[in-house]
């Protein structure tokens, strides 16, 4: 076990957010309450060490004389004073050579001496009587706080390899922070905040690692170096596992793989019904890595590039011709059909750190994101647009505009979009002129005027995640109210329904791309009320596909109508399961 504290085969819960189980030894990752690492270091990275201290404390110093001048001049000096007091305790020098010493004596790192340090410190002065002295305990514990950050941020950035093989616990994991462990080789996530679909949890359904998000307290009750299993398909974390619940869980993971195999043995026919009757199944995807996933699994293109996964990456807006060549590999790799490039959706949760046009806003996801970032920022807009187009000079690409409210934004991304074909028309640069425009229907004022917005684009695609969240009003990414976010609520599958026949009537293609399209449960209803194409994570195609190898679209078609006569959550989500369990049923029985 990893802690004198730690919790002998304990289950918590959370919401499953990413299917699979994982075994593997925890990394906690605290945010509130750092967790100091503890390594042992060899005698020639010694002096290295000691540097690395000392930079990071000048760097702290310049953090809070910036701070100190910022205070001073907005709220005046005697606020400021308390920076004074910092740095003292930050120059002082009984502090520093006693950190110095420890790390030469324990050959620890510095991180783990010089917490000890100021530990020692705290113990000392709260045992002063007086008052003055007792109080400094504050200065002590701020300016440690912020020197341990800095040096575990340079930590920090090494995420990947702290966390490598391990699974990742933490309060959360902000989507850039989740880009940046793809390139680990994580085990699992657990996180005590997010729901389904908070964009963390979407990632690891492309990463094909176990999530489960929402797990109360979590980071309090385990420590780094605890054995944990997660259960992704549950939702469930048990931490230091009996042998007999080890096993126990070894035998499902076992159960589980050979249903996944013949699920993936779906991939060597079409994507068709029994009766002949072919459903589109494409990919959401975030950037070049997925592809080779996504043509394994055959499907019939990309329903959605999240394209501001490329932006998260590069923590910055990447140049015109970063995006274009990223755009361009995706569209010449990709096997089969057709890429829908979906413009910039940061805001939200997925910020970019420091750009000030993204501050943090007090209801960040009604706020300034997406179309309307982008419609404000017209040269980032613009260049996005221009790479784009480049690239669908090289394969079949659409484009797509999130969280459009009415026809005036989509009139005018259309204009600027029109500007940019006249540019690079003029510069004889060779793209789509008949690239098709199409909206996402995520925001409800849409849902009410497909008729308005018809004439102006060519297709739609139905982002649930977004339209649930703003239907119901419910942040999506709040564990308090994730049992409010109910996709077989009857108004939604109102809602679904009317989208789907006015797009019908419109002569538009209608998909979907938000999570539901994944959800084998609402495949064949989706299917049944007429959609043109789901798309998902590459990790759901396999599913999804066997299910449509073994429906009937009648079947389909009365599962829609008998739900959508229902008027209750639960029922109707029973529905789906009993239909569901019934047609995997008889697909295993007959192959
Ligand atoms: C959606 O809202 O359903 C969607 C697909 O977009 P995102 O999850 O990226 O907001
Ligand atoms: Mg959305």
């Amino acid at each position: 076990m990893a802690n004198s504290n730690s919790v002998n085969n304990c289950r918590l819960e959370g919401i499953h957010a990413s299917s699979g189980i994982s075994f593997g030894r925890a990394f906690v990752v605290k945010i509130e309450e750092l967790e100091i690492p503890k390594v042992a270091i060899e005698v020639d990275i010694l002096e290295q060490e000691v540097d690395r201290f000392e930079n990071i404390l000048d760097q702290t110093r310049s953090e809070i004389i910036n701070l100190r001048d910022d205070v001073a001049k907005n709220l005046g000096e005697s606020e400021a004073e308390i920076f004074d007091a910092h740095l003292l305790v930050l120059e002082d020098q009984a502090l520093i050579s006693e950190t110095i010493k420890e790390v030469q004596d324990t050959l620890f790192n510095i991180e783990f001496c010089f917490h000890k340090v100021c530990q020692r410190y705290i113990v000392f002065f709260s045992s002063m009587e007086d008052e003055y002295l007792r109080e400094r305990v504050v200065d002590i514990k701020d300016v440690s706080r912020r020197v341990l950050s800095n040096l575990m941020g340079q930590v920090k950035f090494d995420i990947c390899k702290w966390a490598s093989d391990s699974i990742l616990v933490g309060q959360d994991l902000v989507p850039s922070m989740a880009l940046e462990l793809q390139k680990s080789n994580i085990l699992a996530f657990v996180t005590e905040l997010g729901t389904r679909t908070s964009h963390s949890s979407i990632m690891a359904r492309t990463m094909e690692i176990p999530a489960v998000v929402g797990c109360e307290q979590i980071t309090k009750k385990v420590y780094s170096g605890d054995f944990l299993i997660v259960d992704g398909d549950e939702g469930i974390v048990i931490v230091n596992p009996s042998e007999d619940t080890l096993s126990e869980y070894r035998v499902i993971q076992r159960k589980r793989a050979v249903i996944q195999e013949r699920f993936d043995s779906s991939v060597s026919q079409p994507s068709e019904t029994i009766d002949g009757k072919h459903l589109k199944l494409m990919a959401n995807v975030e950037g070049i890595e997925d592809i080779p996933r996504v043509n394994s699994f055959k499907a019939d293109g990309i329903g959605l590039y999240r394209t501001e996964a490329l932006f998260l990456k590069h923590g910055e807006f990447p140049s015109e011709e970063i995006q274009f060549q990223e755009y361009r590999k995706i569209v010449e790799n990709l096997n089969k059909g057709i890429v829908i490039v979906r413009t910039l959706d940061l805001g939200g949760d997925k910020t970019l750190e420091g750009h000030k046009s993204l501050r943090n806003e007090i209801n960040p996801f009604l706020g300034f994101r997406a179309i309307r970032f982008c419609l404000k920022n017209h040269p980032i807009f613009k260049e996005q647009l221009r790479a784009i187009l480049r690239a669908s000079a090289y394969g079949k690409v659409k484009i797509m505009f999130p969280m459009i409210s009415g026809v005036t934004e989509l009139i005018e991304a259309n204009k600027l979009l029109n500007e940019i074909k006249e540019e690079l028309h003029g510069l004889s640069i060779p793209f789509d002129q008949n690239i098709p425009v199409g909206v996402m229907v995520e925001i409800p004022s849409v849902v009410f005027s497909l008729d308005i917005l018809a004439p102006h684009c060519d297709f739609f695609s139905i982002g649930s995640n977004d339209l649930i969240q703003y239907l119901f009003a419910i942040d999506r990414g709040n564990e308090m109210v994730a049992d409010l976010y109910q996709p077989t609520h009857p108004s939604l599958l109102r809602v679904l329904k009317q989208i789907i026949d006015s797009a019908k009537n419109l002569g538009k293609e209608i998909g979907i791309c938000g999570e539901i399209g994944g959800d084998p449960l609402f495949t064949s209803l989706l299917f049944g009320m007429g959609i043109d194409y789901l798309s998902m994570s590459p990790s759901r195609l396999s599913e999804v596909r066997y299910l449509v190898q073994h429906l009937l679209l009648e079947d389909a078609r009365k599962l829609s109508a008998t739900v959508l006569e229902m008027g209750d959550t639960t029922e109707i989500m029973d529905s789906l399961k009993t239909f569901y369990s019934e047609k995997m049923g008889e697909a295993f029985e007959n192959s």
